[in-house]
């Protein structure tokens, strides 16, 4: 039985029986791992609190080499994130950069960049920079970090330069007005969209997240989302909280109701 330790984010957990808890972590050392933790769920908890979706901590695990799962034997917190949990934007966002690492990796597979780029998103959500514009930086640099980075010099189809009338997005990058017919899913892209998306990638991690980007920032949110909800196979679940959050703007006295249904729901989107 080989004993694991590494630095970990909490991107998941769902109850399993009476007591215990499966978790997944993105790890530094191990990419994404999940782990058992007993009795995490008992009121006396060795865990405590640590368990919470996005936590940081150290975690420190058992392989048996017989199962998926590893079995957690201690996970403790090197930061806990409290701000971000105390505000509904930056909750939702963080639940949104959560959910990209949890869809879009592969269970044991390392990428130490990847890491240090939720940690470095979570850190910021706790500060003053609008947490869409985190949410946008991170997405950005996450999409590139596991090769996706989209193509913006020509269309991806016919390979005809950029700059074109009418430009769309699709999966592998820009798409021209007639590609875009032919290939279905590529959504249209305004030019000062494409500027900011070229800029935002470029730019320094502290750059990236205040650095004005005019208008295009709602139009280039969305456009990232749509492809991350491609690479991942289905529209991304904290997108939609995100939407209900704008159109309900609930009352003070429902908020901690609706926060309560996000943690939950956004704990086991994670898994
Ligand atoms: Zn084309």
């Amino acid at each position: 039985m080989a004993l694991g330790k590494s630095a970990a984010v909490v991107i998941g957990s769902f109850p399993l029986g009476e007591s215990d808890r499966v978790v997944t972590f993105y790890s530094r050392e191990f990419g994404k791992i999940r782990g058992v933790a007993k009795s995490a769920r008992r009121l006396r908890s060795r865990f405590g609190s640590a368990l919470e979706l996005g936590t940081l901590g150290e975690l420190v695990f058992f392989d048996t080499g017989r199962s998926e799962l590893v079995r957690v034997d201690h996970f403790d917190i090197t930061r806990p994130f409290n701000r971000v949990r105390e505000d509904l934007e930056r909750l939702g966002r963080a639940a949104w950069i959560i959910e990209c690492v949890a869809r879009m990796t592969a269970d044991r597979d390392r990428h130490v960049a990847l890491f240090g780029l939720l940690v470095r998103a979570m850190r910021a959500l706790e500060g003053s920079v609008k947490p869409a514009r985190v949410a946008l930086a991170f997405g950005v640099r996450c999409i590139e970090a596991l090769g996706h980075r989209p193509r913006l010099d020509a269309c991806v189809e016919c390979g005809r330069a950029y700059p074109f009338p009418r430009a769309s997005l699709g999966a592998g990058g820009l798409v021209c007005e007639a590609c875009a017919r032919r290939a279905g899913d590529a959504l249209p892209i305004s030019p000062s969209a494409i500027d900011a998306l070229d800029r935002l990638r470029s730019l320094a991690w502290d750059e990236a997240l205040v650095r004005p980007i005019g208008r295009a920032e709602a139009e280039l949110g969305d456009l990232l989302d749509a492809q991350v909800s491609r690479l991942i196979g289905h529209p991304t679940r904290s997108t939609k909280f995100l939407r209900e959050l704008q159109r309900i703007s609930p009352a003070p006295a429902d908020r901690a109701e609706t926060k309560r249904e996000t943690m939950k729901g956004m704990t086991e989107a994670g898994s």
